[in-house]
């Protein structure tokens, strides 16, 4: 799978790095980095709920192509 940010959504509210900080990191100007856009498939529990805590949803997930 593989972590897409609409920068144009994401408000750096830091949800999806409470849910999953080994993924996702906001920094001190309140900017989202996605640590690892390609998580393994045994981290998909953690990794989709994050997407779903996105208050704006400004996170999705695809198949890795
Ligand atoms: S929860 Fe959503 S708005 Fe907040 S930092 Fe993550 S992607 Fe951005």
């Amino acid at each position: 799978m593989r972590i897409h940010v609409d920068r144009d959504l994401c408000e750096g509210i830091g949800m999806c790095e409470s849910m999953a900080h080994a993924f996702f990191e906001v920094d001190d100007d309140e900017v989202m980095h996605v640590l690892d856009p390609h998580p393994a498939e045994e981290h998909r529990l953690h990794v989709v709920a994050a997407v779903a805590s996105c208050p704006v949803q400004a996170l999705s997930l695809t198949p890795r192509s």
